[in-house]
């Protein structure tokens, strides 16, 4: 669900805690969904780009640890050699 009805009529810099790390930021209304590329004015602190809903944010997350773990496996690989 997109977070302006999950979270309708809150104030600049809000967050919430089920999302600790997204933040409404009015003041920057031009940003993009880093998933779906909508506009919105939810951020995502930790990863520094704009998230719009619940669904863009496990996504978003799903993708972090993807790549992660993949940066790992040759971390470990490259450490094997
Ligand atoms: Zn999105």
């Amino acid at each position: 669900m997109k977070f302006d009805l999950l979270f309708p009529n809150v104030k600049d810099g809000f967050q919430n805690r089920q999302y600790p790390v997204i933040v409404y930021c009015i003041n920057d209304p031009s940003g993009s969904c880093q998933i779906c590329g909508d506009k919105t004015h939810w951020i995502e602190f930790s990863g520094e780009c704009h998230i719009c809903s619940s669904e863009c944010y496990n996504q978003f997350w799903k993708n972090y640890f993807k790549a992660y773990n993949r940066a790992s496996k040759r971390d470990d690989e490259l450490r094997a050699v």
